[in-house]
């Protein structure tokens, strides 16, 4: 950063100064952006049907507009979606949807996308830059981040509809806000805008290689990106160096724009060829590339909380010594926390509530009796049903489904996604991310979430296969219902072959790992059956992966299907014809 951390376009000061003048009274600065959003969208419809008035206070608000879920506003987006130009959802016409990545339900999801978000993204971007660079500070310089654009196509009614990612890549203020916070990508737009994700992964490590003194960290908006461009750095790291030394680009990348704007920035410079060769071949099985490379990165950053856990062990090594940290938590639908607290290890990492970027409400979860919430097409865990609390009600400790109203048209919507209160900086809340809300697996009356699955992948992984220098790629999985009784089906991609035995400890150890008591109980009276571990062949996540860009998606916003309903058939048929080995478990025999 410049000196007296000044950035060229605001001060890390003053950003903390704004962000502690927002925090110390959360609750007053809630009231007056619900009353901001309801002044401006009192014209919509869907805030007119409800009665709303034109009244702008909390407790009209919550009398007269009820909790929703993405289906409830079907009809209100496809009006938008369709061209319907009159105020629908929000006072001013919607002119941009954004495509949410959808893995959870098989497909994408369309949300209204406006100006007002990129304001909110680059709040949360500035704010927790400010904190970061106070902790750990950079240089003038270059970030390489590992970026994509989705594809950008039209509605019917000729909206723009791409990822929430592409919609802000696109805008002058994002490269504005880069600029100012010396984290410019070292790849051209042509490569993050183009069409094809493996050119432009190369392209990404190529432009990153050739400003190796001048990155300051390497990034990407969720850690799956990171770890899938060195995995891929791997396979592809003698080409790039040819590249350099001869100052030619690969002819793998064929995309003329792409083509162009990278042949611009190579030059023969066999010097730097040798000498990233050199680093490559000093490593051991790749740890630590990533600052071998770049030795004046200072970390690696990017969301590494929730889904992307399971590939923080692969990042760290990656990383070596570099810290990680973690970005910040919000959705397609709008933004909601920024990581204030950079020194904490990504599985400690909290996000602090910008009470002015939208309303938002809390309701508490406790486990038990049944709730009627049947928006997903997965089943939720029950809770017992409790009044949303307000920003400034939370308790520490406590568990609790994000409710949202935003700028952009959604109001008192629920994000689907359960969060712990960890504690408060000045009076708005630090949010834990615990997990998407919707259950996993779940035969009869056995409930096992994501997170417990990557906990029963990762406890049978480091039983059984990091003895044997194996890893587990990625994982997904499936409730067999057809067999009788119902069963889980677990997916494993690994780096290597196993040997038989060791697949068969993994699968017993998987099965005795889901710690939710009914699935042991109901195992043991043969109510569900032995869990199957099917290992797939090498690239099949990769083919998953791809037949999501094909739906639209943007590798930016990817995240693994963890678990996938019989209604995904296409994900289904890429796992079940690529399996290799299927197992049974004998662990309740
Ligand atoms: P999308 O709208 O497709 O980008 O997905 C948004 C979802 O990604 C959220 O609802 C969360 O479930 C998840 N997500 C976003 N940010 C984070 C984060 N920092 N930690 C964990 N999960 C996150």
């Amino acid at each position: 950063m410049l000196d007296k951390k000044e950035g060229k376009g605001f001060c890390i000061e003053d950003v903390i100064e704004e962000f502690d003048a927002l925090t110390k009274d959360a609750g007053r600065v809630q009231r007056e952006t619900l009353e901001r959003i309801l002044a401006e969208n009192g014209e919509a419809a869907y805030l007119r049907d409800l009665g709303l008035g034109g009244r702008t206070d909390p407790e009209s608000f919550k009398a007269c507009v009820p909790l929703v879920t993405h289906k409830d506003l079907q009809e209100h987006v496809q009006r938008i979606v369709d061209g319907d130009s009159s105020p629908v959802l929000t006072g001013k016409p919607i002119t941009s949807m954004s495509l949410s990545s959808g893995t959870t339900q098989g497909k994408p999801k369309l949300v209204p996308f406006n100006e007002e978000l990129v304001q909110s993204t680059m709040q949360i971007y500035r704010t927790s830059f400010a904190f970061r660079n106070r902790a750990y500070p950079i240089g003038n310089g270059k970030a390489l981040q590992f970026i994509y654009s989705s594809k950008q196509s039209r509605t019917k009614g000729g909206l723009v509809a791409t990822t929430a990612t592409t919609n802000v890549y696109r805008s002058q203020q994002f490269k504005r806000t880069m600029r100012d916070m010396q984290s410019q990508c070292t790849s051209p737009d042509e490569v993050i805008f183009g069409p094809d994700f493996h050119q432009s992964l190369y392209c990404h490590l190529l432009c990153g290689l050739l400003r190796s003194d001048e990155v300051q960290f390497v990034s990407s908006t969720f850690a799956h990106s990171v770890v899938h461009a060195f995995r891929a750095f791997e396979l592809l790291w003698e080409d790039l160096c040819a590249d350099i030394r001869d100052g030619v680009l690969s002819d793998r990348i064929t995309v003329p724009s792409v083509r162009a704007a990278v042949s611009r920035l190579l030059r023969p410079d066999p010097a730097l060829a040798d000498a990233l060769r050199g680093r490559c071949a000093g490593l051991s099985s790749w740890y630590g590339v990533i600052p071998a490379l770049w030795p004046n990165a200072k970390y690696v950053y990017g969301i590494m909380t929730g889904s992307m856990e399971p590939y923080l062990k692969k990042l760290r090594h990656y990383a070596g010594h570099l810290p990680l940290m973690s970005a910040d938590y919000g959705s397609s639908e709008g933004w909601v926390g920024a990581n204030v607290q950079p020194e904490l290890p990504p599985e400690s990492a909290t996000f602090a509530v910008l009470p002015n970027i939208g309303y938002f409400e809390f309701v508490p979860l406790r486990e038990e009796e049944p709730d009627q919430d049947l928006e997903r097409s997965a089943p939720t865990v029950r809770y017992e049903k409790s009044e949303p609390v307000g920003l400034t009600e939370v308790k520490v400790g406590e568990e609790y489904e994000v409710v949202i109203t935003t700028f952009a048209g959604l109001y008192r919507y629920r994000l689907g996604d359960v969060v712990k209160v960890a504690g408060f900086h000045n009076s708005t809340p630090k949010l834990h991310f615990v997990r998407r809300r919707s259950l996993l697996l779940s035969v009869n009356i056995d409930k096992n979430t994501e997170r417990d699955l990557q906990l029963a992948v990762e406890e049978a992984a480091n039983k059984h296969l990091a003895a044997e220098k194996l890893e587990v790629v990625d994982f997904s999985s499936r409730v067999d219902a057809s067999s009788d009784p119902g069963r889980y089906v677990v997916f494993w991609e690994l780096s290597g072959d196993a040997e038989g035995e060791v697949l068969r400890s993994c699968c017993d150890s998987l099965d005795r790992a889901f710690a939710d008591p009914g699935y042991a109980g109901q195992r043991k009276v043969g109510a569900i059956g032995p869990l199957e571990l099917r290992v797939v062949r090498r690239g099949t996540f990769q083919k998953i992966l791809e037949h999501y860009l094909g739906l639209g998606a943007a590798v930016s916003q990817f995240k693994t299907p963890r678990c996938v309903a019989d209604s995904n058939s296409k994900v289904l048929q890429i796992l079940c014809t690529n399996v290799t080995y299927s197992f049974f478990s004998t662990a309740y025999d």
